[in-house]
């Protein structure tokens, strides 16, 4: 049952039920429109009241059903509204908790609305590259006002409904459950003559519509990008400010129709989906119960112990750090601090609760302090002889059942596990610098780990708001091990012609948040240095450009040294393309023999990103990634990959997994076409035109 119905005295109280956030599907709609009828049928009936329950009124449509006849079966989202328009008893509104997308759309077809002052009331269909497409856009502009409804429309981001007290959408804003208020009102409007005013016969007031309208078209044109729903929001306000109430409807549907269609809408709810898919683990169901995790502990205070403690300090939960020395302890302890006190001077956080979270915030050199501990995560230097004296010690001093994490990026979390004689309590947790501000997290799942060990970590994953991803063990995990396949080719690309300027800006206009040289020169170059030398040694055959290296070797590590692949003046973070760099790469090619050639934008695009989707290929294969939208995830998440691509296997799918091999077999007749065998995987979904996401 997804609709209560029950009758106090005279006023029928209908209430959603549909877990978790009553989502409007289409059993919810049919129960909806029979409550209705029964009211209307029923004389003893004055008023109808309808409402959720504390933690949400309505989250809106259903998505799940978006392109499917589910969608579209009736009674539609619209017409529901329209029903509650016709009804000849009037019809209020009781929300607490939130009210978004159709859930705020339906509620602007009762007569009346009360809500809870906290409810937070919003229409956030533009995050999913769509519009709201039951009135929305023409009925909240006649409601807030036009500002205001352009404002929460374009944005998507809900506003407490306290901030709308003042506007024509609430008929009264309390404190608590607004129900009693509701009937009240309710009551009260059926002894009157007439029904009160409808939302859709108000007026849209504005000094200059026009002119506001033309401004607005602009700013958020500018601030669009690639993206089509925004300026699509502002047309339909434009519609609903100059034309008749049923042809903005007419024109809403339309514009609704054309971007649930779009290849960016696609995209982006692919990714909303797989974010909340990438915590489902089909070998894990609800009956395994995560463990509690009250405190947790940090071995490291370095850059990675410091953000990773944030996490939890940001969370309420209290936090030990542990170091060998003094003064490491003190420097970490030191920027911790610093951290909060910057975000406390850009007015993000208050100075109380830099107190507050500094207060949550032990520190100490000695392992009997982490005796209690239920998280231990480990962010010592990354070498085994380390990691495994920080293991024998934890293993010797944590309390049965805490879970025994390492922030290791490169090393084998198994044998890590191996030092322990606990693995099934020990995982990686793989956290992105830097980790107070990165999304991502991999949870590196050992053969021995437990699974209600792996339940807690995804469950604390989302308490510090990360999107948590789990990997198999393997060199690079999911992202690191696809990015080095990335770097190769834009390596390659420098030795054949291209320069690192015309590679980022390639992808910079593919969509990439940022390109590999200026993502190298922010990161240190050093690093990948590091990771190169040890790969020439253990995995000789493995080939890159030696570009790189070369330029390490003149000390050009990137932003922290002044120069990298671009050259910087001082105090200024853009990078200036270096004459330098351009005549090693060209001397480079002429050492290697090769003639230089013009490379087009398309190839270099299609160079690395074809060459992520390959490797993630053997990464499904080899079962190290659950299902292909963990990979999109991963690298959306973690590694800037456009949000309206969906994620590199989800525009392999798109582009076609035929078309993708197609190229690949071109590429591997060129240079270094060695690296380009393609994935079995690969190569059998596109012959059998199939799609990694299926
Ligand atoms: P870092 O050098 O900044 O910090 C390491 C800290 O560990 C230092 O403060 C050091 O004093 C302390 N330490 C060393 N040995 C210790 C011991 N036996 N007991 C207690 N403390 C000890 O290094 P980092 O960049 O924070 O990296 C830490 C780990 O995180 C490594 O495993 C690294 O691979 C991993 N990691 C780093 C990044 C990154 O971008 N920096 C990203 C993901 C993962």
């Amino acid at each position: 049952m997804s609709v209560n119905y029950q009758v106090q005295s005279d006023v029928a109280v209908v209430q959603l039920d549909n877990p978790p956030v009553n989502g409007l599907d289409i059993v919810s709609r049919r129960g909806l429109i029979e409550a209705l009828d029964r009211a209307q049928q029923d004389p003893a009936i004055c008023a109808i009241v309808i409402t959720g329950n504390a933690r949400a009124f309505s989250g809106g449509a259903d998505i799940r059903e978006f392109n499917t006849p589910k969608a579209l079966e009736e009674p539609s989202l619209p017409s529901l509204v329209v029903a509650l328009e016709r009804s000849s008893k009037p019809v209020v509104m009781a929300i607490q908790g939130l009210a978004l997308g159709g859930g705020l759309e339906l509620s602007l077809g009762a007569h009346l609305r009360v809500a809870e002052g906290t409810a937070k009331i919003g229409l956030p269909e533009v995050k999913l590259g769509i519009l709201p497409g039951a009135g929305g856009t023409q009925r909240l502009p006649r409601a807030v006002g036009l500002e205001t409804a352009l404002n929460m429309i374009v944005s998507g981001n809900p506003l407490p409904a306290r901030q709308l007290a003042q506007t024509r959408l609430f008929d009264a804003v309390v404190d608590g459950d607004p129900l009693e208020k509701a009937i009240e009102l309710g009551r009260a409007a059926a002894k009157q003559e007439k029904l009160p005013t409808l939302i859709r016969d108000l007026p849209i007031e504005h000094e200059d519509a026009e002119a506001y309208l033309g401004f607005a078209r602009t700013t958020v044109k500018a601030a669009a990008g690639p993206y089509p729903a925004p300026l699509r929001c502002v047309d339909a306000l434009v519609a609903a400010a100059t034309l008749s109430f049923d042809e903005g409807i007419a024109f809403e549907r339309k514009a609704f129709v054309e971007l649930v269609n779009s290849s960016e809408s696609l995209a982006l709810r692919h990714a909303f989906f797989s974010e909340r898919a990438a915590s489902k683990l089909a070998d894990i169901g609800s009956e395994v119960r995560p463990r509690e995790i009250r405190t947790v502990a940090v071995i490291g205070a370095g850059t990675m112990g410091g953000g990773i403690s944030m996490n939890f300090l940001n969370a309420g939960i209290p936090v030990t750090i542990l170091e060998t020395r003094a003064d490491a302890l003190e420097r970490g302890l030191n920027t911790i601090r610093g951290n909060y006190e910057a975000s406390a001077r850009k007015g993000r956080i208050s100075a109380e609760q830099v107190e507050q979270r500094m207060n949550l915030l032990t520190a100490t050199l000695d392992y009997a302090a982490l005796a209690d501990a239920d998280l231990i995560i480990e962010a010592v230097f990354e070498e085994y002889s380390v990691k495994e004296s920080v293991f024998r010690q934890l293993d010797a001093i944590a309390r049965p059942g805490a879970i025994l994490a390492s922030n290791t990026s490169t090393l084998d979390v198994n044998r890590i596990a191996g030092f322990t004689q606990r693995p099934a309590d020990v995982l990686g947790m793989h956290f992105f610098s830097p980790a107070n501000v990165m999304k991502l997290l991999e949870l590196v799942r050992g053969s021995a780990t437990a699974k209600d060990v792996l339940a807690t970590a995804l469950a604390i994953a989302k308490t510090i708001n990360k999107t948590a991803v789990v990997s198999g063990v393997c060199d690079g995990f999911i992202g690191n091990r696809m990015l080095e396949q990335y770097s190769r080719q834009a390596g390659f690309l420098l030795d054949e012609g291209a320069l690192p300027q015309q590679i980022d800006r390639a992808l910079e206009k593919f969509g990439f948040a940022m390109g590999p040289f200026r993502v190298g020169d922010l990161a240190g170059n050093d690093i990948g240095w590091a990771i190169r030398k040890r790969r020439y040694v253990e995995k000789p055959a493995i080939t890159y450009s030696k570009t790189a290296d070369l330029v390490c070797e003149l000390g050009r590590y990137g932003q922290k040294t002044g120069a990298g692949w671009y050259d910087y003046s001082p105090g200024d973070r853009n990078p200036r393309p270096s004459r330098l760099v351009e005549q090693l790469i060209i001397d480079h090619s002429a050492a290697l023999g090769l003639t230089r050639r013009q490379i087009s934008d398309e190839e270099i695009v299609q160079r690395v990103v074809y060459a992520l989707v390959n490797e993630g290929a053997h990464i499904l294969e080899e079962g190290i990634a659950a299902k292909a939208s963990d990979i999109d995830v991963v690298y959306l998440a973690g590694y800037g990959f456009p949000p309206f691509r969906g994620g590199p296997m989800f525009y392999a799918d798109e582009v076609g997994l035929f078309n993708v091999l197609g190229s690949m077999r071109r590429f591997a007749k060129g240079y270094q076409g060695q690296a380009w065998a393609p994935a079995p995987l690969l190569l059998k979904l596109a012959e059998a035109g199939g799609r990694f996401n299926s």
